[in-house]
């Protein structure tokens, strides 16, 4: 894993996000450089709207900048096709969301199963034994058959956590993870993440308010009006 320990997982330049809304011009991201290195975390804080998820999504190759380019492990993915872009995603990017995304219908298990079936190489017997030591790894081994309804907002957050881990990816991005979770809960998740880079080396870039989970990161940066506050 850290065979190359000065390798940059992310590398991103000059990355600039516009939106037009009627006649105004809008800037979620005013020109960002951000690098980091295999197997660094580090956490991203900033008041609502200073341009956070924007930075996220476009490390992740969910959105397009509208200048700038973006690396993930020496590939360059700024205009990449969506086949592939969705190869990379699946198989190098783990993605945590703000609002979790499961789906609703299938078991924690089968949540965690689905990205290492669509990574083709994976038979059913692996995939179920894999996500098994992922839900395991997260502490919900007693969780496996529970749908996201019979689980709560910590638990469920810890299925992201375990999804986002499940082909073992050079990159985890999570937007404001625990969110509105209690104290305790918030600390188990945080302690997923942090079992997951102990074990698995894992690249982390975390957006957070919380300046307790903050300060366990390498590194902090805080975001102002679409940029970083030097
Ligand atoms: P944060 O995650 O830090 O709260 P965002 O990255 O979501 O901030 O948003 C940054 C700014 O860009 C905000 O002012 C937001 O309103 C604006 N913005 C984000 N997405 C869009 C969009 N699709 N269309 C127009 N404006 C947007
Ligand atoms: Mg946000």
């Amino acid at each position: 894993m850290d065979q190359y320990p000065e390798q940059q997982v992310v590398v991103a330049t000059g990355l600039s996000k516009q939106f037009t809304l009627g006649d105004t011009v809008g800037h979620a991201l005013r020109g960002v450089d951000i690098n980091v290195a295999n197997g660094e975390f580090v956490a991203i804080l900033g008041a609502s709207g200073s341009g956070k998820s924007t930075l996220l999504g476009l490390l992740g190759g969910l959105d397009t900048p509208t200048a700038g380019r973006v690396q993930i492990s020496g590939i360059d993915i700024t205009n990449m096709n969506e086949n592939r872009l969705a190869q990379i995603r699946n198989r190098r990017i783990g993605f945590v969301f703000q609002f979790f995304n499961l789906i609703t219908t299938l078991t924690a298990l089968e949540n965690v199963e689905l990205p290492i079936q669509f990574s083709t190489a994976d038979n059913r017997h692996s995939s179920r034994q894999r996500a098994t030591e992922l839900l395991t790894l997260v502490g919900l081994a007693d969780r496996l058959k529970h749908r996201p309804s019979q689980l709560s907002g910590g638990e469920q957050q810890r299925v992201a956590i375990a999804r986002a881990l499940a082909n073992s990816p050079d990159l985890i991005l999570a937007d404001e993870p625990p969110g509105n979770l209690d104290t305790t809960t918030g600390e188990a998740v945080m302690g997923a993440f942090l079992d997951a880079r102990q074990e698995m080396g894992s690249t982390l870039v975390l957006v957070t308010h919380d300046a307790r989970l903050a300060s366990q990161a390498d590194r902090t940066l805080t975001m102002q009006d679409g940029a970083f506050v030097l």
